[in-house]
């Protein structure tokens, strides 16, 4: 792509209400604008890094035998009513009546949806287990929108649900979900932490909770730097329980939630199965939640300088960006189009072919924070040279000739 032909629109200053440094940093790199309180639209760069998150989930999620579907965001109310959680919902859930004077909500999330499907396709044991999954858009009417997509009213969750006979059928899948969020985290270039379970309380169900440490985060944890225990911050627990070292207490952002629901869905909606004798049986459920466009705000919180964004590989919009710092010198221009042709067959290349002032073009490089850039100035030319540098490190001075080799070896 040329950035001359490119959306992009960049902005020196960040708008006033924006407090978080990856909410700053989202609206100054052109990532979102925000359309009303709450609700944002992404635009095509901010879109690129929506679409590899995604496909890092899909990839991962696919790997662990879960199967992608997609359900409705128009939900009926009445079976919200049916599980019991219509007032639990309250105002959160959006409501309307719709012509035929249905009672409609926008979906916030698919327990219910899932499990009505489900019961009416599912009769026997021989049917179970498997993982359903969905990447889609969640309605919520939040008290307080916060920090761009962090907290917003209309957002992108991949929610996965999970179907067994048995409480170590769940178990089972339990984990694979786990060990799929812990892989989903790390591609996205993230350090976080998983909350211990929480037992007891809800019932005996176990959830866990993946947490990225931020400034902007909402929650604290009390967090153990020796063996990584971690819990959301309730009573006053000073020390840890495994090994007596004192507890360091974080803010942090909740990015993914995976919870053992057992039967109060199938229970309470009717999704039973016949069981090898015959017996009917509640279908045991899990499920489990990503948070996607909150991730775009995780991974900049914790990849970014003073300048700008530092985006890890899997999710930059491009894996390249190539700059001649002047346009109107020709060996320049045709120095980074040559370069450009040789590379972008194999890699997302942008380049910055715009007739600006060199510092205005770094800067701009700097804020939307390709992690690979080739920097083409007329001085290094004339010694049949150009700069490599990786976002926020050292340049290095590479041979003209050998820097689509070098660059293949490196993307
Ligand atoms: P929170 O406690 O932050 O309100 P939650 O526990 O209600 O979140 P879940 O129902 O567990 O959220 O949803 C799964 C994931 O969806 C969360 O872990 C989070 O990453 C994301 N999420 C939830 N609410 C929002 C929101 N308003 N905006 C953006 N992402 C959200
Ligand atoms: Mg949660």
């Amino acid at each position: 792509m040329r950035w001359s032909e490119a959306f992009i629109s960049t902005l020196k200053e960040a708008p006033e209400q924006a407090e978080s440094a990856s909410h700053k940093l989202m609206l100054r790199s052109g990532l979102i604008r925000m359309l009303i309180s709450g609700v944002y639209s992404y635009l095509p760069l901010g879109f690129k890094v929506l679409r590899n998150i995604e496909n890092i989930i899909r990839d991962e999620m696919d790997n662990s035998g879960a199967q992608e579907l997609l359900l409705p965001g128009l939900q009926p109310v009445d079976l919200w009513l049916r599980s019991g959680r219509d007032d639990l919902m309250g105002q959160t859930m959006i409501r309307f009546e719709d012509r035929r004077g249905r009672k409609i909500c926008l979906g916030p999330t698919h327990e219910e949806v899932i499990t009505e499907v489900v019961r009416n396709q599912v009769r026997s044991y021989k049917q179970l287990p498997f993982i359903l999954y969905q990447i889609q858009t969640k309605y919520r009417d939040e008290i307080r929108p916060r920090f761009g997509v962090i907290r917003s009213c209309e957002f992108i969750m991949k929610d996965a649900y999970s179907f067994d006979i048995d409480k170590e059928g769940l178990d089972k899948n339990y984990k694979k979900m786990f060990e799929a969020y812990k892989n989903i985290f790390s591609r996205c270039g993230l350090s976080f932490l998983t909350t211990e379970a929480d037992s007891g309380v809800m019932g005996g169900d176990e959830s866990n909770e993946f947490m990225i440490p931020a400034e902007s985060g909402e929650d604290r944890v009390v967090h153990c730097p020796n063996c990584d225990f971690t819990k959301i911050k309730g009573e006053n627990l000073l020390h840890c329980p495994n090994c007596k070292k004192k507890l360091e207490e974080k803010t942090v952002i909740e990015v993914g939630h995976i919870f053992k629901l057992g039967t109060k869905y199938s229970e309470s909606l009717g999704a039973s199965f016949a069981a090898g004798n015959g017996e009917l049986k509640p279908i045991v459920m899990g499920c489990y939640g990503i948070g996607v466009s909150r991730l775009i705000a995780a991974i900049i919180e914790q990849n970014h300088d003073q300048s700008g964004i530092i985006w890890p590989k899997e999710v930059s919009p491009y894996d390249l960006l190539i700059s001649p710092l002047n346009v109107s010198n020709i060996e320049v221009k045709e120095a980074a189009e040559k370069l450009y042709n040789g590379l972008s067959l194999k890699f997302k290349v942008l380049l910055d072919d715009r007739d600006e002032r060199p510092g205005a073009k770094l800067k701009d490089a700097d804020l939307i924070g390709i992690p690979l850039r080739v920097i083409i100035g007329e001085k290094n030319l004339k010694e049949k040279k150009v700069e490599l540098s990786r976002r926020g490190q050292d340049v290095e001075l590479i041979d003209a000739d050998k820097i689509i080799e070098i660059i293949k070896a490196k993307a």
